[in-house]
């Protein structure tokens, strides 16, 4: 049986970490050319007076089910 914290929820599959891949953010010459780690905030975070910017709460994981897909999100504090 599989460990309880890597088994799929749906059908007791094997999870494998993956890492989302976000391109929004500009590169030197190209809109959105660059990857950024997912993260995420405070649903009522206010943006940076400064910058614009929303502090960020934590890096959001990913695994994925290696027999049907599925896809589960964790926060990290980190
Ligand atoms: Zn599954």
């Amino acid at each position: 049986m599989a460990d309880k914290k890597s088994a799929c929820p749906d059908c007791q599959g094997q999870m494998q970490p993956i890492k989302l891949l976000d391109a929004t953010h500009p590169g030197l010459h190209l809109t959105g050319a660059r990857h950024v780690e997912t993260t995420y905030a405070a649903v009522d975070a206010p943006p940076s007076l400064f910058t614009g910017t929303i502090p960020k709460a934590g890096t959001v994981k990913a695994r994925i089910c290696q027999e049907c897909g599925r896809i589960i999100l964790h926060g990290s504090r980190s």
